[in-house]
């Protein structure tokens, strides 16, 4: 099992790479943000509740989103590996994710941070939601509480990763298919 963690701001590209990264290396791609918004869609209970975090730029409670992370990799079946993308943003996520891969005797395999300038994202992620239809990408006062999230709760994963020489980071600004090479260019030490 690889078990890839894609971590770095919104707007930094991590959903764009995910889509190439699933077919290089065969692993089954789980995206947090996406089970919330399917959830929205479709009007499900945990989908109406989650919106009221979403739509203002907060993180939705560890508590639901682990057990909704952990269903999820239950569900996948047979796979080469996950590509986790937008999860753990917590330590709290973090540890649960390390005890329940250790339940089945697999481990994060490494992390890989996509690195960009704040100023450039928020950008990006205006420009994202003249088209993307989320609110949460549509208003600059939330997309900045989005930053304030990541830089308070996400931004220690960095060190906790570090500390279990686990963490990348990946200059984020470049082409696609620039910044798919560099990151390839680190999974590719982890796979036959
Ligand atoms: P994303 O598409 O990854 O940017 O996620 C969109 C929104 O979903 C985030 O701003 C959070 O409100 C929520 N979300 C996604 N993943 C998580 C997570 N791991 N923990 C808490 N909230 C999350």
């Amino acid at each position: 099992m690889v078990n890839i963690v894609l971590f770095g701001k919104p707007g930094a590209g991590k959903g764009t790479q995910a889509e190439f990264l699933k077919e290089q290396y065969n692993l089954t791609h789980l995206s947090t943000g996406d089970i919330f918004r399917f959830n929205i869609k479709n009007g499900t209970e945990l989908g109406l509740w989650a919106k009221t975090f979403i739509d203002k730029g907060d993180l939705v409670p560890d508590e639901v989103t682990i057990k909704m992370l952990e269903d999820a990799v239950e569900n996948a079946g047979n796979t080469a590996g996950f590509l986790f993308d937008g999860f753990p943003r917590t330590i709290a996520q973090a540890e649960a994710l390390d005890a329940f891969l250790q339940s089945k005797g697999w481990s994060v395999t490494a992390t890989i941070a996509l690195e960009a300038d704040d100023e450039i994202l928020v950008q990006r992620l205006l420009e994202r939601g003249k088209t993307s239809g989320r609110p949460d990408d549509q208003d600059e006062e939330k997309i900045r509480n989005r930053y304030q999230e990541y830089n308070e709760k996400t931004a220690p994963l960095m060190s906790f990763y570090e500390q279990q020489n686990k963490f990348y980071p990946v200059d984020g600004i470049g082409s696609i298919a620039e910044i798919t090479k560099r990151l390839s260019a680190v999974i590719d030490n982890f796979v036959n």
